[in-house]
């Protein structure tokens, strides 16, 4: 950064000679960089919209949001860049001097963080808001997670990264899980025998309540066809000789079980209707306790609808060239989406309003202690090319999601928007909750010039916004389509 603002102003000092006030403004906002292991340089720079601009004698468009850019091809050794905007009477040229040399074979193995026995095994105990990992994988968001654990769980840690515990969760199956969600303890992990079940219904959920001498780590998905919640409970050996039901059930047709793995006990629960409405999983006392939500009114004006704006004070996000925010461009579409949504009668719950930094966590639980029955998380993409459209795209963790991300895809493309795609088991945190369905939508690309002229637009913001409600809408008929079948 300190480079760069240096190379900015000795040119600009230079120019002061023959410039004066009418020479049009030229800000390069990335690509001034004295060396690059990349052929394709991505050249992006600002200007007055009203100017031309030119990238080595080529004219590129100036966006209204006054960006431009263009992909430099350079060759082996030193390349120069030449940068020009031009109004009237007056041009202003800067160059960058750059050298590119082509990487040498690349190493593409990645190594995953070297894993050190912990000999003793160390017993520790889940802390708030703890969640395992299938693997040690570090991209951008983490291995991927195989859902967020209740507290009170002991673990057997049987060796570890700098970060992260590998806990033995039954003979056959590990995990890793954060160090910092654990503490050390004197209890010792064991596998036990499963006591009787309960399961009943209350007034919005059906409730299934399994018995256990101690808290054990579990995990759980869904499946598709019928629509099952299945739920492995490792350390665990069936004994449970009264699976009661008491009383009809609203969303339950029937549970079973499975000994998957002598020390993993399963818990299949497969629900009367095609779509779930989410259930939670904790722990009271040391029984396990399930509760799958009932399918709430199909109405929107029924329906409480959490919708999270991404980043938020110091964290901005991508920021385009223009200099536009993402964290900014979020809230207003989220502000936008729920003003038509409390106009068509729903309750609307954000995790935030304004322009603050607020934590996953923080996010997660607004969501779940307002009981929403439907959440959509609003981001915008950052990354590929500077001068073509890279699209819109959608985004869900669990597979009982898929739908309804789908329906908002769908809207979204109906903009003529390019399709980025459908992501399944996407490991943002806010995709990872099981007690309601969620979304992800990366609207558009902030990195990319035409899309971030077009989210620059407040009306633009709004088509987005309504879109985005109609692909809900979308899925509450698919939802109802289903039932009368
Ligand atoms: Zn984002």
């Amino acid at each position: 950064m300190n480079y760069f603002r240096h190379i900015t102003i000795s040119i600009a000092s230079i120019l002061a000679l023959s410039a004066n006030a009418d020479a049009p403004s030229l800000n390069i906002v990335q690509g001034a960089k004295s060396s690059t292991s990349r052929a394709q340089h991505n050249t992006i720079a600002t200007t007055e919209p009203s100017n031309k601009a030119f990238i080595n004698g080529k004219e590129v468009k100036v966006y209204s949001t006054g960006a431009f850019a263009d992909v430099v091809t350079l060759n082996e050794g030193s390349n120069t860049i030449t940068i020009s905007t031009q109004n009237s009477s007056e041009t202003t040229s800067q160059k960058i001097s750059i050298n590119y040399s082509a990487p040498k074979t690349a190493n593409t193995i990645q190594n995953s963080p070297s894993t050190r026995p912990i000999s003793p095994a160390l017993n520790v105990k889940t802390l708030s808001d703890a969640y395992l990992q299938f693997g040690n994988g570090d991209d951008r968001l983490g291995g991927t997670k195989m859902g967020f654990i209740d507290k009170g769980i002991t673990l057997k840690a049987i060796s570890q990264t700098d970060n992260l515990y590998l806990v033995q969760l039954s003979k056959n199956r590990v995990a890793y899980i954060p160090k910092n969600l654990v503490a050390e303890t004197l209890d010792r992990a064991e596998i036990i025998n499963s006591g009787s079940w309960s399961i009943s219904q209350s007034r919005n959920t059906d409730r299934i309540s399994i018995s256990l001498p101690m808290r054990l780590p579990y995990q759980s998905w869904t499946q598709l066809n019928p629509t099952t919640i299945c739920i492995d409970i490792f350390g665990a050996t069936n004994n449970s000789n009264w699976i009661t039901q008491r009383g009809e059930l609203g969303m339950i047709k029937h549970v079973d079980w499975q000994q998957v793995d002598s020390d993993v006990l399963r818990a299949i629960i497969t629900l009367k209707d095609e779509y779930s409405w989410g259930y939670s999983i904790g722990y009271e006392g040391n029984n396990l306790v399930i509760n799958v939500k009932h399918r709430p009114s199909l109405r929107l004006k029924d329906l409480t609808i959490g919708l999270d704006a991404g980043h938020g004070g110091k964290y901005p996000g991508a920021i385009g060239a223009s200099g536009l925010k993402e964290s900014f461009v979020n809230l207003d579409i989220v502000q936008r989406i729920k003003q038509i949504l409390e106009k068509k009668g729903a309750k609307v719950i954000l995790s935030r309003d304004s322009d603050i930094d607020i934590t996953m966590t923080q996010r997660k639980k607004i969501f779940i202690n307002n009981n929403v029955d439907l959440m959509m998380s609003v981001h915008n993409n950052a990354g590929g090319s500077p001068i073509n459209e890279m699209g819109t795209s959608t985004y869900y963790k669990s597979i009982a999601n898929r739908d309804l991300a789908q329906c908002v895809l769908n809207r979204m493309l109906d903009l003529g928007l390019r399709n980025f795609g459908l992501t399944g088991n996407f490991n943002f945190s806010l995709n990872a909750p099981t007690e309601y369905p969620n979304l992800l939508l990366e609207a558009l690309f902030m990195s990319s010039l035409p899309e971030e002229e077009m989210l620059a637009d407040p009306k633009f913001r709004q088509r987005i916004a309504k879109q985005a409600v109609k692909g809900i809408e979308d899925y509450l008929k698919l939802v109802k389509q289903s039932i009368k079948k």
